[in-house]
């Protein structure tokens, strides 16, 4: 080792931004965590990668749940540094999370409390504030997340009684960013006797709220992010919106990408069961077909990790965080997504969200393989595929909907502000 591996880490390999795709090496200085320059490929770097292996801005995700609050009450199915294993082991480099807590993240104390807990994460973590009925912006600059209907979590302070109680809520958060879970309270209710989950909560309920969500971000937030989009006349909306110059963005989830309904059945169905549900084959690809041509800024995991046992007592949602760098191997192998898409929607759409909300010392924030942005990269093997166990798996829920599932490559390295994690 050299004097210069002390101060710098440096890896040689083909770097991939969304417009290009590059042999170089990457500099990063550790006391920083920043990328210092873009230098000529050298067999001298500290790691040196060949053929099959890309290098990619370090991958967000905006949308997970890890759990964890001052109650303690949840860390039995992940914590703060479970989830950051999760996090390293899926090739993500830092996470934004959700505050639907047993103590929700509404103010600046109970934010601040939060925060230190997150602390225990060896990726960063960026907390979302929840917006409920009473409640009230933060004086600093944060990410919010506004729940148009009772998902996960009992919490009466993020629960919305009715559209009109959402709407008084965003002229309080005029100009805020908002982050919006889709689905119309009144229509769940109309269906709450439905015999299966994806008949309760149906498309409609998802496509009533994207309008509404779409009014609240024109007249009040004047942007804003839908969470989890599933379905295809949604989507149209949100195109459509798009399009008269509407500031919304939308993510998918690797569930509704991979699954659905089509693939539930009697066995499965416990592990199926997600909010918004899956939808039909239709949608699914109408999903997919909009996140490679842009139309979908973002995958965002939703990771929600319940354990087994929460799983067959009717929990909702799925553990994605440890899974999403193959996943995405396998957009590229059999849904045509080339490498500069995987960028585009893991890296540089989500940190196009993130980096608003992140301190200086993240210099031009994440997104891009460029001097001046986070020295954190995401390393994936396409020549190395790997089948899902649960023995791989770092999330304390300890399971995996892609498990026995085979992805075409796999994560060579997680690196994070110039420490190699994985
Ligand atoms: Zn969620």
């Amino acid at each position: 080792m050299s004097n210069k591996t002390l101060t710098t880490l440096t890896i040689s390999g083909t770097c991939v931004n969304l417009d290009r795709i590059f042999k170089a090496m990457v500099v990063i200085e550790i006391e920083t965590g920043l990328i210092r320059d873009i230098g000529s490929w050298s067999h001298h770097a500290d790691i040196v990668l060949y053929n099959d292996c890309l290098i990619f801005p370090g991958f967000v995700d905006a949308h997970t749940h890890g759990r964890e609050d001052a109650t303690g009450k949840e860390s039995y199915k992940e914590d703060f540094q479970t989830l950051g294993e999760a996090a390293v082991n899926g090739g993500v480099v830092h996470v934004a999370e959700m505050g639907n807590n047993s103590k929700p993240p509404v103010d600046d104390e109970s934010y601040a409390e939060k925060e230190s807990l997150a602390r225990k994460s060896r990726v960063p973590v960026t907390l979302y504030a929840m917006i409920g009925p009473s409640t009230n912006p933060l004086k600093r600059k944060v990410a919010y997340k506004l729940c148009h209907a009772r998902t996960t979590g009992k919490n009466d302070i993020i629960f919305f009684p009715s559209r009109q109680s959402i709407e008084d809520a965003a002229k309080r958060y005029r100009g805020r960013h908002a982050s919006h879970h889709c689905e119309d309270q009144e229509i769940l209710a109309l269906c709450k006797d439905e015999r299966f989950h994806e008949d309760k909560r149906p498309a409609k309920a998802e496509e009533s709220s994207i309008d509404f969500a779409i009014y609240l971000i024109e007249n009040y937030f004047g942007r804003g992010k839908l969470c989890h989009c599933s379905v295809l006349n949604g989507l149209n909306k949100i195109m459509a919106a798009k399009e008269r110059g509407v500031q919304v963005t939308c993510e998918v989830t690797p569930h509704h990408l991979y699954f659905d309904q089509s693939m539930i059945t009697d066995q499965n169905r416990h592990w199926m069961q997600m909010n918004p549900p899956l939808r039909s084959l239709v949608d699914r690809m109408t999903c997919i077909e909009a996140l490679r041509n842009g139309g979908i800024d973002m995958i965002a995991t939703d990771h929600a990790p319940h354990t087994e046992k929460d799983k067959l007592e009717g929990a909702s949602g799925q553990p994605h965080l440890d899974t999403l760098g193959p996943f995405t191997t396998w957009l590229m192998s059999k849904h045509q997504f080339r490498a500069q898409d995987i960028a585009r929607v893991c890296s540089f759409a989500p940190a196009k969200f993130l980096n608003e909300f992140l301190p200086e010392s993240y210099g031009n924030g994440y997104g891009r393989i460029e001097a001046g942005y986070v020295g954190s990269l995401t390393i994936i093997d396409m020549g190395k595929p790997v089948t899902i166990t649960k023995s791989m798996l770092k999330t304390k829920c300890g399971w995996s909907p892609f498990e026995g599932v085979t992805f075409p490559g796999s994560v060579r390295h997680t690196i994070v502000k110039g420490q190699v994690l994985k």
